[in-house]
């Protein structure tokens, strides 16, 4: 099949005066999210689902979270890679849905930035990359801001 779509998730835990890094934009908050590379929870679902619409495996299978490369590393280097992983697979990318997931602080106004920062790794048009955000109605442990989730679907054509 020529066109195919690809499903990602991630989740990461908040911790107290940590940076938080969403997108690719570095978000003002008491709180930010925990990992080995700068733990951007709606780049890695996106990774994840052009992986997995390519059907490459997973995120940790190629920027495994022991390997010192990626330590700290911005997650724009993780998803210009995985497009290069991509593009050997002679796959070309149409667009992508994301959804993330967090009580605080409020994503829309950051959400124009977000896009051009994914739409310039992809090397896609901003109109291709939508992003939307919701609370958990203070509901569990996204509600208690002890984490952060995003989704993520994408469709990708064989070229
Ligand atoms: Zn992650």
């Amino acid at each position: 099949m020529r066109i195919k779509v690809g499903f990602g998730f991630d989740v990461h835990q908040l911790k107290d005066n940590h940076p938080f890094v969403v997108g690719g934009v570095n978000l003002e908050h008491h709180k930010g999210a925990f990992g080995h590379s700068d733990a951007d929870v709606l780049l890695h679902a996106i990774c994840d689902a052009l992986l997995g619409a390519a059907n490459l495996r997973d995120i940790g299978f190629h920027f495994k979270n022991t390997d010192p490369q990626w330590k700290g590393i911005s997650s724009l280097v993780l998803l210009k890679e995985t497009v290069k992983l991509l593009k050997e697979k002679k796959f070309e990318i149409g667009n992508i849905d994301a959804m993330l997931c967090l009580e605080a602080p409020k994503i829309n106004p950051h959400i124009p930035q977000m896009q051009e920062n994914i739409a310039a790794a992809i090397g896609i048009s901003v109109d291709d990359i939508s992003i939307k955000a919701t609370t958990n109605e203070t509901m569990g442990f996204i509600g208690r801001e002890e984490g952060v989730v995003a989704y993520a679907v994408c469709l990708i054509e064989k070229i």
